[in-house]
């Protein structure tokens, strides 16, 4: 119970340089809350897909070098001055929504999680990629306690993400759902949209992970590379809502013709290559295509207490620390199952 005795010292952190720089696993004082913010002693952090902004530098105005890192549990370990809500010794995690600022127009009318001056952990300010991280209080998300550090972590980004844009979807119990990609994000969404009652037809490339898909609670599985993906949706009626959470925008402009009446392709995979739509595709059934990002701390905690009451779980592979350039790596091979999270 050292506790206090770590507010001077020097932890490891893992961090980039620069653009495109190399991670570098270099010591750094520990840093100490300012006034609203605590200090979370963190155990785990998820590696996304989006740290990728921050290591090749595709985020305009990052700092270096930066500290990347926006699925972190741990527990906090000092509190600012003004935290009341907050205690020592009582565990914290922070996802993409790494706080607002209570001023801007969308602020104003309550919809924090599309602030113009959103903060992002590891791109605004650093990241989980250490033994020590200070954050705001607004992004503060309780843990439960069934919850382990690193089954937490990635239901901050990737857990998140799928279950508040299939929760906000439109999709009815019962309506036929597609979950595109069955990777970090997709695997968590096949088991939401199963858990939501949705009929979910799980699309992958390849037949490899048919079996996993099924076992993840898709009733069907579609393989992208042997049939018209589709195709196959409509001879189901098509789809109410499709998930599309693999980065190939190629892969997402072939599904939008699987949509059914009023369906929606809902894209959270995140690519900077345009989507291929024409007009008379989207009039046709009246369908539309929605981004979604993320969500706020409270909606981060609605996916715990879902995940702790329906059993969804992240697959994962951990990694410490020290080796956080490799487990980098291995999430941007696309092999890895399913997400890549570094322990402390
Ligand atoms: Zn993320
Ligand atoms: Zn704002």
């Amino acid at each position: 119970m050292a506790a206090t005795a770590v507010a001077i010292g020097t932890m490891k952190v893992a961090q980039v340089s620069g653009p495109n720089g190399d991670f570098q696993v270099v010591e750094r004082e520990i840093p100490k809350p300012g006034r609203g913010e605590v200090r979370i002693n963190v155990q785990a952090c998820g590696v996304c897909h989006s740290d990728s902004l921050t290591k090749e530098g595709l985020w305009p105005g990052i700092q270096y070098p930066r500290i990347p890192g926006h699925e972190v549990v741990g527990v906090i370990d000092e509190v600012g001055e003004g935290v009341a809500e907050w205690k020592k010794g009582q565990r914290a995690g922070v996802g993409w929504h790494g706080g607002q600022d209570n001023t801007c127009v969308s602020c104003r009318r309550g919809d924090f999680r599309n602030c113009k001056n959103l903060k992002i952990p590891g791109i605004s300010y650093d990241g989980g990629y250490q033994q020590y991280m200070v954050a705001p209080v607004e992004a503060l998300v309780a843990i439960p306690d069934s919850l382990s550090d690193v089954d937490a972590a990635p239901l901050l980004c990737a857990g998140i993400t799928t279950y508040n844009a299939l929760r906000h979807s439109g999709a009815l119990p019962g309506d036929l759902v597609a979950v595109q990609g069955i990777g970090g994000l997709g695997h968590l969404g096949i088991q939401f949209a199963s858990k939501f009652g949705y009929k979910v037809a799980a699309i992958g490339r390849g037949g490899e992970n048919a079996a996993l898909a099924k076992k993840l609670g898709a009733n069907v599985y579609i393989d992208s590379k042997a049939t018209n993906a589709a195709e196959e949706l409509q001879k189901l009626s098509g789809a109410r809502v499709i998930l599309a959470t693999a980065p190939s925008s190629k892969a997402m402009s072939e599904l939008i013709d699987g949509l059914g009446p009023n369906g929606k392709l809902v894209v959270i995979g995140a690519t900077f290559e345009p989507i291929e739509v024409a007009p008379v595709q989207l009039i046709n059934g009246s369908r539309t295509i929605q981004g979604w990002a993320a969500g706020t701390a409270a909606d981060s905690e609605d996916t715990l207490r879902f995940a702790e009451l329906s059993g969804v779980r992240p697959m994962v592979e951990t990694y410490p620390l020290e080796k956080a350039a490799e487990a980098y790596a291995r999430m941007m091979s696309g092999k890895a199952e399913f997400r890549v999270v570094l322990t402390m």
